[in-house]
């Protein structure tokens, strides 16, 4: 069912769910960006419309309300293990069409790999979304080649712009009652999404080993600084470590906590004996990009990547996730081509 209502009508929406639910959206942060007089689109909690960020992708993921940056996973003392408490309050989360993407990998290396893993799980429950419609593209964008610029699905309802206020469809139909009560008019609705986007992809089916040693990495141990901002700020990546921390000094009391990890920084590959894989900045890109674009489809079926750019626009190097895939495109095909060539040669 879809519904019009103007922005008092849909802020009573809002106040409504609020009593059951935080509502977590995208919203400008002015002045906070990494520059002087720039501003950061990030998530937070929010209670009007008007505070809800509807023309701009946020710079950073939404995920940290699925996967915290830092979580006390349990307490240990001597004989014992306790589960950490949590908000128990359920939580609706605003995400465009490739986020909502995003939420199906998470989903996927959280809950449908092998394990289900169960602190993820218990949050997870706990989550809904609503869909924002999407009418622009970023220019970072590319989310039409990867197939993440559309969402019919997985949503309670979804919010557009309208002439006179806001579009909605609900899909979930517990909500029918809340919207035709506040809403002015009932109308067919379908979430706004973009058709072309100016950034464009093209990933090679199939990818030879012979990738892991062409010199098309060597620029990016050039360029990266290892900071791992395009992992934290990507709604796919999943990657974490250990930390327990103790309260006596004998080790024994303290509590155990899951931190976010990038491939991409110093450590991350540090093995027992001092051993470290891949110590230059072009071996980790090659893991990351391969990761992304190659090894979690040919084992889920489908690409990690989900093309929001956000990756892109974040890197203090101006270091390209997109203009890498295409790299690695015209590598594979130049490969090729000049095996062919040999071949005819012979
Ligand atoms: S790799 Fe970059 S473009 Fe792909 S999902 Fe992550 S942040 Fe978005
Ligand atoms: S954000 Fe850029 S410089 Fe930082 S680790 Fe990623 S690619 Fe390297």
């Amino acid at each position: 069912m879809g519904y019009i209502l103007s922005k008092e009508g849909f802020d009573r929406v809002l106040a409504e769910l609020g009593k059951k639910y935080r509502l977590y959206a995208p919203v400008r942060k002015v002045g906070e960006g990494r520059f002087t007089d720039t501003d950061v689109v990030r998530y937070d909690f929010v209670s009007s419309v008007d505070e809800i960020e509807l023309d701009q992708k946020s710079d950073y993921a939404f995920k940290e309300i699925l996967t915290p940056l830092s979580e006390t996973l349990f307490f240990f003392t001597e004989n014992e293990v306790k589960t950490a408490d949590r908000d128990p309050r359920e939580v609706i989360v605003f995400l465009k069409s490739c986020d909502m993407h995003a939420v199906k990998r998470l989903d996927q290396i959280y809950l449908d790999n092998k394990f289900a893993d169960p602190f993820y799980k218990e949050i997870r429950d706990r989550v809904h979304f609503v869909l924002l419609g999407c009418p622009r593209s970023g220019a970072d964008c590319f989310c039409v080649d990867m197939g993440t610029n559309r969402t019919t699905e997985g949503f309670l309802f979804s919010l557009d712009r309208a002439d006179d206020g806001f579009a909605c469809k609900v899909l979930d139909t517990s909500l029918d009652a809340l919207f035709a009560d506040n809403s002015g008019a009932q109308q067919d609705v379908e979430p706004k999404y973009v058709t072309e986007n100016a950034t464009r992809v093209t990933i090679p089916d199939e990818i030879p080993n012979s990738i892991y040693k062409n010199p098309v990495w060597d620029q990016y141990s050039a360029r990266c600084i290892g900071c791992g901002r395009c992992n934290f700020a990507c709604p796919t990546c999943t990657c974490y470590t250990m930390q327990d921390v103790y309260y006596t000094d004998n080790g024994k009391v303290g509590e155990r906590r899951r931190v976010g990890a990038s491939c991409m920084v110093d450590g991350y590959t540090n093995v027992a004996g001092g051993g470290q894989y891949r110590r230059s900045k072009g071996e980790r890109m090659r893991f990351k990009v391969l990761h992304k674009i190659y090894d979690f489809k040919k084992r889920f079926g489908y690409q990690m990547c989900v093309g929001c750019g956000r990756c892109d626009m974040i890197c203090p190097e101006y270091i390209s996730f997109s203009a890498c895939i295409n790299k690695v495109n015209q590598a594979v095909q130049e490969e090729a081509a000049a095996a062919a060539a040999k071949a005819a040669q012979n």
